[in-house]
């Protein structure tokens, strides 16, 4: 939906819904449109007995004409690159981790801790991010992907595995190589309203970062008008707060903020997961356009496969602290290989109400183990409807070994750890 709500001050004498409306006309500008049932339900498309109202005078004739929902809404076309983009193989890496591992003490008592354990939150995440891409890291809550996004941030030697970022191992970084280095690396969090300060104004917030690299003044005066427009906010508000700010635009100055020391990679941890399904597409949308003339990388981490679908280019899929599938989007998507991949695809809904209704849904039984225990062989055997179907001798397999990541075919970018 364009636009955004019209604030309740601004109403105008139409139906308030018409300048966002793709089907509006002259007289839904005129008078605003009463709720009632429509037509007299003589025409069979309408029964007046339902209970069913809507305030719109096209009411009747989208009922009985039934468009898609495209048909209505277009979806905007993918902003294409400024420039274009080199073959995957031919770009710099970005970021690359190998067998990342975290965890966290598991501490008992209020005032004299003791540890009783640990907590595995991360345990083997491999990613691989090339200029110009966007990642999407996926899995259910708990699965360990926010503690990925900060070790990465930390920009120091992991408990386990390696990371480099734009081509520099994070375990041998001096002082100032990390400097350096944490300007080209940004994160976007997930509710805008926490992650900005309420007492500055929005253009003092965007143009913290680059003060904090010691920009010199003029350039922080000239980027801050630059930087407002580029998110789609006017910049005659900069020295508005943030509660001036719905969550859509609030989402916006955060990106900003990132934005402003021009970053080569951004990492988005669930940026739209607190904003509304229209308001989410606004921001999507600038997210794709932003890449597009920037040629920035993205690793995008959200629970919604049908937003990762849209906007990533991969996607690493995690289960209980482990990356247990990876690849191009189209391939994932299509011809999932891991059984968790399959399950999570199966609940992602359709646009189309008669395909929702047919499709099947794989439901996983229970609830993720605790991270608190390592597990032996596969990880996710406990809920796997595949391993639940084997017999005695083939289970086996799965309670010693842990899978390998093993490739689709070779030369295509698909692995899935699943013997
Ligand atoms: P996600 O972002 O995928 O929802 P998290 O990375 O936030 O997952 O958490 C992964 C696991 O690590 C969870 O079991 C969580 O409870 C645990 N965890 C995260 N942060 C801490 C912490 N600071 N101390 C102890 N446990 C933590
Ligand atoms: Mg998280």
């Amino acid at each position: 939906i364009p636009g955004r709500p019209p604030a309740p001050g601004e109403l105008g004498r139409g139906c308030p819904f018409a300048p966002r409306c793709p089907l509006a006309e002259d007289r839904c500008r005129t008078a605003e449109p009463a709720l009632d049932t429509g037509s007299d339900g003589s025409d069979g498309t309408h029964d007046r007995t339902s209970g069913h109202l809507a305030a719109c005078v096209r009411a009747d004739e989208l009922a009985a004409r039934r468009p898609a929902p495209a048909e209505v809404y277009p979806v905007p076309a993918v902003p294409a690159p400024a420039r274009a983009l080199p073959p995957r193989a031919e770009r710099d890496t970005v970021l690359a981790v190998r067998g990342l591992t975290k965890s966290f003490p598991r501490l008992k008592g209020a005032v004299l801790k003791r540890r009783i354990g640990d907590i595995h939150a991360v345990d083997g995440v491999d990613l691989d991010i090339r200029r110009g891409e966007t990642l999407g890291l996926v899995g259910e809550s708990g699965s360990g992907k926010s503690t990925t996004l900060y070790e990465l941030l930390r920009l120091a030697a992991p408990q386990g595995g390696r990371i480099e970022l734009l081509g520099q191992d994070t375990a041998a970084l001096d002082r100032a190589a990390a400097r350096r280095l944490r300007a080209r690396v940004q994160i976007v969090f997930q509710d805008p309203a926490a992650s900005l300060d309420p007492r500055m104004p929005i253009g003092d917030i965007v143009a913290e970062p680059l003060q904090a690299q010691r920009a010199p003044r003029e350039e922080v005066r000239r980027r801050i008008p630059e930087l407002l427009r580029q998110v789609g906010l006017d910049p005659e508000h900069a020295d508005r707060y943030p509660h001036q700010f719905s969550g859509g635009q609030r989402q916006r100055i955060s990106i900003a903020r990132a934005l402003a020391v021009r970053p080569d990679l951004l990492v988005l941890d669930e940026p739209v997961s607190a904003l509304d399904v229209s308001v989410q597409a606004g921001v999507l949308n600038l997210l794709q356009q932003l890449k597009a003339e920037l040629g920035l990388a993205y690793l995008f981490v959200s629970h919604d496969l049908s937003v990762v679908r849209y906007l990533a280019d991969r996607v690493a899929v995690m289960y209980l602290g482990r990356t247990v599938e990876t690849g191009a989007v189209t391939e994932v998507f299509e011809r999932p290989r891991h059984p968790y991949t399959r399950a999570l695809l199966s609940a992602v809904p359709l646009p189309d109400p008669a395909a929702e209704r047919r499709r099947s849904k794989l439901l996983l039984a229970g609830d993720p183990p605790s991270p608190t225990v390592r597990h032996e062989g596969c990880r996710f055997r406990s809920r796997c409807p595949v391993y639940a179907a084997l017999d005695a001798e083939r289970r086996g397999r799965c309670e010693r070994d842990t899978p390998p990541d093993t490739a689709a075919a070779p030369g295509v970018d698909h692995v899935a750890a699943c013997h």
